[in-house]
């Protein structure tokens, strides 16, 4: 017959499994969440390239559209130029010609630069694009790695939970509780054995008499020093104290 002590060890077996396993999940969760989450912003900055490259090529179009019609104007005051024969007339039409072709002029500045933007928005575009797709391929990879695992370390919580529920039927109700809390406080380890005389949890020596008491095994001792569980396995070949 298994004493409280020896149960409450098994049960502590699985917590701590539990426990490790819980926060594999929660860490694989979280990586999977950060993949998204760097996919989410190599998106947002595609989208604000392919908006910038919309804006440099709609001003380039506007610009194409303004020179065109200039230069067809100017073939058009050029070829009434010819048909001019009053000197008055032809200083106005030679003015009108010159304001366009310094117009041409100005629109063609400005053209060469915005090209130039239209390029360096593009080639930046794609380095972004690219990068996307290596984000995006990369994180399918991973995510659906880390949902295996996610998936595997569930099933394998569960399988213990329902262990532990079994377990955990023979434990004394105040034990348990007491048990649960000083393992929640105390990071995971609420059962410690006893080896020699010295608390494996905080290294401290327990009192000889009090040592004869735990050896005893008839109720749960706690540490004095760490408030711990002590568990004393008599199949441990121990010197006696
Ligand atoms: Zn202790």
């Amino acid at each position: 017959m298994a004493t409280q002590i020896d149960l409450l060890a098994n049960v502590q077996i699985i917590d701590q499994s539990i426990r490790a396993k819980t926060l594999a999940v929660e860490e694989a969760q979280g990586r999977v969440a950060a993949l998204e989450e760097a996919v989410q912003t190599q998106s947002a900055a595609a989208a604000a390239a392919r908006g910038e490259l919309a804006g440099v090529s709609a001003r380039q179009q506007e610009l194409e559209t303004r020179l065109s019609a200039n230069e067809t104007k100017l073939k058009d005051r050029r070829m009434r130029l010819a048909r001019i024969r009053s000197d008055k007339d032809l200083g106005v039409a030679r003015r009108e010609v010159d304001l366009l072709k310094e117009e041409t002029g100005t629109i063609e500045t400005e053209l060469i630069g915005v090209l130039e933007q239209v390029d360096a928005a593009s080639a930046k575009l794609r380095g972004i694009d690219e990068e996307l797709a290596r984000l995006r391929a990369a994180m399918e990879t991973e995510a659906a790695e880390l949902r295996e695992t996610v998936a595997r370390l569930s099933g394998e919580i569960e399988r213990e939970r329902s262990v532990r529920g079994a377990l955990v039927e023979g434990l004394d109700g105040n034990l348990r509780r007491k048990y649960e809390m000083i393992f929640s406080r105390r990071g995971g380890v609420a059962v410690v054995e006893i080896r020699e005389g010295t608390c494996q949890g905080c290294r401290m020596r327990v009192p000889p008499q009090l040592f004869n008491e735990i050896q005893r095994n008839e109720q749960v001792i706690l540490c004095p020093s760490c408030q711990r569980m002590l568990y004393w396995r008599a199949d441990r070949a121990e010197a006696s104290e």
